[in-house]
């Protein structure tokens, strides 16, 4: 084993703390810039019977509300 001096042997074991913090910090730092979004529901395409309006919904449900006339139509298809 290496001798070293006690004010040595604390700033060498200082540093490598700061090392392994400094490590830390730039890994977690460039995994966030690799998270990728995961993939958004595909959204339900509806046509108002009433007033033609054509709208989409990511809501998996059987039928939704016209935004213009409020009337409620069933799924024309999924996209
Ligand atoms: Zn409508």
């Amino acid at each position: 084993m290496i001798a070293l001096p006690l004010p040595d042997a604390v700033v060498v074991l200082l540093a490598l703390h700061l090392g392994l913090l400094l490590a830390a910090s730039v890994f977690y730092a460039l995994r966030r810039f690799r998270w990728t979004p995961r993939r958004r529901a595909t959204p339900f395409l509806f046509r108002c019977s009433v007033c033609g309006h054509v709208y989409l919904d990511r809501r998996n449900v059987p039928m939704a509300e016209c935004g213009k006339c409020g009337h409620m139509n069933e799924s024309v298809k999924g996209l």
